[in-house]
């Protein structure tokens, strides 16, 4: 099925971190946020303290996992990671956060899922490294501060907007991830190559960079695909021809659009007639979540100009009805 396939999110058992750069040299792409992130750990590290609380947003399948990760590493120190949805109660927070060592990172990917309750909780530990426990119930219940270690909280979302304010000024670190070039996939492409010990031409390697969506996972998932095809059909070392022909049959089109964003443009071109059209209106169009078309479909279509979001709704741009082949009605369209 190649929607899963090539949908940046990330897969049971996680087949993409043997991919995963281990350090900030070693990252690709993400210029800037790489070169802050390198003053922020030598900072931190020079001080002897914690680094401060940082948050990483942009759309998934963008590194901020491994760059939560590298930071922990660069800065010597532990790593923890669990997701918004995942911690259900205050006490499973207050058991995460207790059992930190000092100057570790805490990883909280989905962090805009956090129920509201524990989002509560994680407000005095942000910021006075406590934890405000209740304890007992009725008239004797009592209220105790429990110190915490220094540590630093890494956050993960798709959109800076999805946290609530207070939780969002709590980070001094905001680190926004955008799509890669050609160029920054091309070398995510090239070395997982290296890594996987697949012989990949430079024209094979560009066409699969072309076609990932601007996200490297989806980069090093083609990759995995494309070898399969390399070596079903007997061949040592992946060309164009044949890296296009398995990215073609997996239906992931020039663009590096999928079936889901091809089902997604001609549904506003032909039923909606161009747009404007509710992005509610679209998903229940296309039976997937709101959140699922709202952060992963849109926002590369948005990125190669194909489609705008304006106020009164979704509108398909020229470049993508010249995408889908297709001209737009004459006329004024409402
Ligand atoms: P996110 O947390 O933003 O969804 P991840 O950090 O999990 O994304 O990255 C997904 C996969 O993409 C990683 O397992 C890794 O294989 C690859 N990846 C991400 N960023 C890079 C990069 N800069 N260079 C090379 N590979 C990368």
């Amino acid at each position: 099925d190649p929607a899963p396939l090539h949908s940046p999110a990330p897969q049971p058992g996680d087949p993409d971190a043997a991919l995963r750069p281990k350090s900030l040299a070693e990252f690709i792409g993400q210029e800037a946020a790489r070169d802050n992130l390198r003053v922020f750990i030598e900072s931190a590290k020079g001080r002897g303290e914690a680094m401060d609380h940082t948050l990483f947003f942009g759309p998934p399948g963008l590194g901020k996992t491994t760059l939560a990760q590298i930071i922990a590493g660069e800065l010597g120190v532990g790593f923890r990671a669990t997701s918004g949805p995942v911690i259900a109660k205050a006490g499973d927070l207050a058991a995460l956060l207790t059992n930190l060592e000092p100057h570790d990172v805490l990883f909280i990917d989905e962090i805009h899922r956090l129920n509201p309750v524990v989002e509560e909780v994680l407000y005095p530990a942000m910021e006075d490294r406590a934890l405000d426990l209740i304890i007992g119930e009725g008239p004797s219940a009592r209220s105790v501060r429990i110190d915490l270690p220094p540590f630093t909280l890494v956050g993960a979302t798709t959109r800076q907007g999805l946290l609530t304010t207070p939780l969002r000024d709590r980070f001094g670190i905001p680190v926004r991830l955008n799509f890669y070039t050609h160029d920054e996939l091309d070398l995510v492409v090239t070395r997982g190559a290296r890594l996987l010990g697949l012989a990949i031409e430079a024209e094979g390697a560009r066409e699969i960079a072309r076609r990932s969506r601007g996200t490297p996972r989806v980069a090093g998932r083609l990759l995995r695909r494309v070898r399969d095809f390399a070596h079903v059909a007997g061949e040592g070392t992946v060309t164009k021809a044949m890296a296009d022909d398995a990215l073609t049959r997996l239906e992931i089109d020039r663009l590096g659009l999928d079936a889901m964003d091809r089902k997604y443009l001609t549904m506003i071109a032909t039923t909606y007639k161009g747009g404007p059209v509710g992005v509610e209106t679209l998903a229940a169009g296309l039976a997937e979540p709101r959140d699922t078309v709202e952060e992963v479909v849109e926002p590369y279509l948005i990125q190669l100009g194909l489609l705008a979001r304006t106020a009164r709704g979704r509108v398909l741009n020229d470049a993508g009805w010249e995408h889908l082949g297709m001209t737009p009605p004459s006329g004024p369209t409402e």
